[in-house]
């Protein structure tokens, strides 16, 4: 690497050990499989590395680690945007401070590791590791896995998923950042036979599940994976193609929440158009055959033009009432008008409407662009669709942050009220859309929150044992308040 001359001891360091990421990257292409003893046996890792780390460590081992190797990375001339090797060191960083005994740093520089790079899988360990050392209640890995060993999951099996990038994985892929295959392909058998594919399954199959997220993946944290045994038993009947289709490839919302982007995203013409032109050849065969088609992942179903022409295609040729739709959707756009025009009725089994909040005003914060009467008149409307048994299925959904942790309890009597069907909480992840530091202030479930004594004691309320709410990932931080309840 070409790098100035200068005698500043943490920039050597911080050379030293790019170098040595670099070299350990291409040792370990499978950056997903790149974590547990695969990178303490990494020369990343290792000697040197283990000295230039401790180095670092010495030095910043105080407030603002992260903004020192910032600056540092600038002054070294690291590219801007490489984020994957800031999360990695303060992963690796953090694995020193835990093993040095330092649970609380360690965890403080783990969860500034994973708002660099959210899938880096060592970074998650030592989370969960820091987790169980702070309070031994909480599950440490080795009980995870063994547990995992005892499991199974058939997502990996029946399922399939369309990203922004036009890339399929096998399960959702920030539980699961795998990608198997891409959409313009058209070859979709060939997709889901890709050796990428054949290795997500073999993880399922040999009870590792190596390449699935122990801190994001809501089924791990919430221990409601199905027996081995069962899942062995529905395998063997599953038929050759997905049963759930979830297609998160179009981005357009009317809304711009900050959890989930920084302004309102319309896609170009020309690439709705792109979308389109799947429409025949990858997109209805694969819904044809589906059991379940979950759209989207990415935007709002009503808001997105490439979706809203998908939807009218399949509705009008479906067969009737056979409710294989599941919309994600923010629910401002969805009224009884756009229930007619495009012809959903008899199509859908559930609706999922995402809130993230119980008042006006924290709404019109974290919903940028929505109208909370609007919404009110149409949970009306999806509520009576529910109690008719037009739908199956309503369920809220909440993202837990700073603005919003206190109105949980309300959201729940919410729900209870309208008669919903689940009300899901889940974890805010930085998909890129918050500087670090404005993450650390929205995110309540980091340890490090100035709110986070607050938050865990507010899950002691008992409305969150009510069979409706769904607490997902944080049920990880819940387990000492229902042992003290
Ligand atoms: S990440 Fe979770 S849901 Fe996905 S395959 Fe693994 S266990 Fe199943």
């Amino acid at each position: 690497m070409d790098v100035p001359v200068d005698n500043n001891p943490a920039r050597d360091a911080l050379r030293g050990l790019y170098d040595l990421f670099q070299k350990s990257l291409t040792e370990h292409p499978d950056m997903l499989a790149w974590k547990g003893q695969a990178v303490r046996d990494s020369g990343f890792f290792a000697a040197p590395a283990s000295a230039e780390a401790r180095t670092l460590l010495t030095l910043w081992q105080e407030e603002g680690f992260a903004k020192k190797l910032r600056e540092e990375s600038n002054a070294c001339g690291f590219p801007r945007n490489d984020y994957i090797f800031c999360g990695a060191l303060l992963a690796v960083c953090a694995a020193r401070a835990l093993d040095s005994g330092n649970a609380v740093f360690a965890l403080s520089l783990a969860q500034e590791a994973t708002s660099y790079s959210q899938m880096d899988g060592f970074a998650q360990e030592v989370i969960l590791k820091a987790h169980h050392a702070l309070d031994p209640r909480l599950p440490s890995i080795e009980e995870t896995e063994d547990w995992l060993k005892t499991r199974f999951c058939l997502r990996p099996f029946t399922m399939i998923e369309t990203t922004t990038s036009g890339e399929f994985y096998r399960c959702c892929p920030s539980y699961l950042p795998l990608p198997i295959g891409r959409m313009e392909t058209k070859d979709v058998g060939a997709v889901l036979n890709s050796s990428e594919s054949r290795r997500i399954k073999d993880s399922i199959l040999d009870g590792s599940f190596r390449y699935c997220s122990k801190l994001v993946c809501p089924f791990i944290g919430g221990r409601t994976l199905m027996s081995r045994a069962e899942g062995l038993a529905q395998m063997a009947v599953l038929p050759e193609t997905p049963e759930t289709i979830v297609f998160s490839h179009d981005l357009s919302c009317n809304l711009s929440c900050p959890s989930c982007r920084k302004e309102r995203i319309v896609i170009p013409k020309d690439e709705q158009e792109r979308f389109d032109s799947l429409t025949e050849d990858v997109l209805l065969p694969l819904m044809d055959k589906a059991k379940t088609i979950n759209i989207c992942g990415s935007g709002d179903p009503f808001a997105s033009i490439h979706f809203r022409n998908l939807l009218i295609r399949y509705c009008r040729t479906a067969a009737p009432q056979s409710k294989r739709l599941l919309l994600q959707t923010n629910g401002v756009l969805c009224d009884a008008k756009a229930w007619e025009s495009m012809g959903l009725e008899g199509h859908v089994r559930e609706v999922q409407i995402s809130i993230d909040a119980a008042t006006p005003d924290t709404y019109a914060v974290l919903r940028r662009g929505g109208d909370f009467n609007r919404l009110k008149d149409n949970l009306g409307f999806l509520s009576a669709l529910r109690r008719t048994g037009r739908i199956d299925q309503l369920i809220l959904r909440f993202v837990v942050q700073a603005p919003n942790f206190r109105e949980m309890p309300a959201f729940a009597h919410w729900g209870i009220a309208l008669s919903v069907d689940g009300v899901q909480f889940s974890q805010l992840r930085n998909w890129g859309t918050f500087a670090p530091e404005a993450y650390a202030q929205a995110c309540v479930t980091l340890n490090t929150h100035k709110d986070h004594a607050a938050f865990l004691a507010l899950l002691e309320d008992p409305i969150f044992n009510h069979p409706v709410v769904q607490m997902g990932d944080i049920q990880n931080f819940r387990v000492p308040a229902q042992e003290n309840s």
